[in-house]
């Protein structure tokens, strides 16, 4: 068994410096929440596995190459050679504003079934990752989605669910219906304070919404506040933890950091507050550098950014 096994769609992101009008460099990386979470619980050490559906081509291959060169297992990946990859095109249009632009429909990464997921599933893990993307990316896959969870919960595995809203997939209204079928088994929700009545009544606050969700059984709410860290809520009580400070230079990725460190937190069977401090931690080594994920630390890291100043040279 892994420590943690999570499955979805891993994209290649082609990132422009400026303007997509405008033409220019674009350079792949890359992407996808789950991946993402993956790498960040790989480099600190620990056994993670990817799964799902990747397409059975060199975009396929550069992806399947990227989560191999990070240490995160691939054995139970299933190569689909009718569906293409997923595309995003990420557009610097300035410097306060990146936009999305995705090419996703039909992809290899949106067919994952139940079937894919069998022998992952069979194989165990200690911790299963899920985030609400998958569930948006086709009925098949929320299915698989919705089938991972119970069978994991079954199993003994802690689940977690980042609720990860993407507007250009889904509505509201169409991810609360879904996510309410998958978050009853979630032992961890992670969520940003505008996502959290997605898993909860339409409109209810935060206080309400995470009432809800210890009451179905959910044990951690994680709240996340961008630059002002983030909140933790359990049946003690709700625990906050400021964000480490450092210079924000491109916060796509942040949240999944921060839940990769989570995670790696509870493996180490470190206390909330230990595990909250490893969230925020790798939050900023990715809010403070470019890319999605390229710049999470090592586990020899973890302490890198402590009494950092900016422009410091070690
Ligand atoms: P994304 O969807 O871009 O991955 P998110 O909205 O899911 O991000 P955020 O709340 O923006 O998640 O960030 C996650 C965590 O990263 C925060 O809880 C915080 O610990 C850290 N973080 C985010 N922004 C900053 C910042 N400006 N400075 C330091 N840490 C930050």
């Amino acid at each position: 068994a892994v420590d943690l096994l999570t499955f979805g769609e891993a994209l290649v992101s082609l990132r422009t410096a400026g303007p997509i009008v405008t033409g220019g460099a674009l350079t792949p990386h890359l992407a996808g929440a789950e991946a993402n979470v993956a790498v960040g619980v790989a480099r600190l050490g620990h056994r993670a596995a990817f799964a799902g559906r990747v397409s059975d081509d060199e975009l396929g291959e550069f992806l399947l190459r990227q989560l191999r060169a990070e240490g995160v297992s691939l054995e139970h990946v299933v190569r689909d050679p009718d569906r293409p990859a997923g595309l995003m095109f990420l557009e610097r249009r300035t410097a306060d504003l990146t936009r999305v632009i995705y090419q996703r429909a039909g992809s290899a990464g949106s067919a994952v079934s139940v079937e894919d997921l069998r022998p992952a599933l069979a194989a165990g893990a200690r911790v299963l990752h899920l985030t609400g993307i998958t569930a948006a990316l086709s009925d098949g896959a929320r299915e698989a989605t919705r089938w991972a969870a119970v069978t994991a919960a079954r199993a003994g595995t802690l689940v977690c669910l980042d609720v990860n809203h993407r507007t250009k997939l889904w509505s509201r209204d169409a991810a609360r219906a879904a996510l309410a079928d998958i978050v009853g088994h979630a032992s961890v929700v992670v969520a940003s304070a505008d996502e959290l009545d997605l898993v909860g009544t339409a409109g209810a606050d935060e206080l309400t919404v995470v009432a809800e969700l210890l009451d179905r059984g959910v044990s951690t709410v994680l709240v996340k506040l961008g630059g002002d860290g983030a909140r933790a809520y359990t049946r003690e009580g709700v625990r906050q933890a400021a964000a480490v400070p450092v210079t924000a230079v491109d916060t796509v990725g942040a949240g999944d950091a921060f839940t990769a460190g989570y995670l790696s937190g509870h493996l180490d069977g470190l206390d909330l507050a230990g595990r909250l401090r490893r969230a925020v931690t790798l939050g900023a080594f990715v809010v403070g550098g470019h890319g999605d994920w390229e710049t999470l630390p090592r586990r020899d890291e973890l302490s890198l950014l402590n009494d950092v100043q900016p422009g410091s040279t070690l």
